[in-house]
């Protein structure tokens, strides 16, 4: 998913192993179930896990739960959302990695066609992004967060993401 399509298709349809279509979206990352999201969200009026956000990353689906929004900044994993949750759907017991996987397009990504870029590198505090002598960018499964600081500053949207159900 190219950053540019965040809004429009924010959902990502899969079978599991029940052979039953799900759908999943990119959560605050303190979730136990996507169904409590559903269960819950609805009867919340406070949302309140959106106004602890200082980065403003979380917005409120039609269907009364929050999502998180990449397109102008990422997230710390600073837990204000979680301890913000007053219905326990966030929950810093539950805190784990985003659910995405982050990737480089070879194709769109400058320095994968011989012209020096580093835009990507900087913003990264895990340091997950390795290069590859000068000209070859890769993201580093094991290290990266999925924190989303590097979608904004890829001149070319050469990072994408593809949800992981969880
Ligand atoms: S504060 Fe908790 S219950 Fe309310 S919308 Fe946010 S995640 Fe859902
Ligand atoms: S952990 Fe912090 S930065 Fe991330 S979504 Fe929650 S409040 Fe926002
Ligand atoms: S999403 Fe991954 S590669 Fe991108 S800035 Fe965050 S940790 Fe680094």
């Amino acid at each position: 998913m190219k950053r540019r399509e965040l809004f429009s298709s924010l959902t990502s349809s899969f079978t599991n192993n029940k052979e039953e279509k799900l759908e999943t979206y990119i959560r605050p990352p303190y979730f136990k179930a996507e169904s409590d999201f559903i269960d819950v969200c609805h009867t919340c009026v406070e949302k309140s896990c959106q106004s602890a956000c200082e980065v403003e990353i979380i917005n409120i689906k039609e269907d009364g739960t929050p999502i998180l929004n990449f397109s102008n900044s990422g997230c710390t994993y600073c837990d204000e959302c979680a301890s913000a949750c007053e219905p326990n759907v966030l929950t810093l017991e539950n805190k784990k990695n985003i659910n995405a996987k982050f990737s480089i397009g070879l194709l769109e990504c400058m320095s994968w066609n011989q012209t020096m870029c580093f835009s990507c590198k900087d913003p990264c505090l895990d340091d997950a992004i390795k290069f590859l002598g000068m000209f070859r960018p890769e993201i580093d499964d094991a290290l990266c967060t999925a924190c989303g600081f590097c979608l904004k500053v890829c001149p070319t949207d050469a990072i994408t993401l593809e949800l992981i159900n969880t």
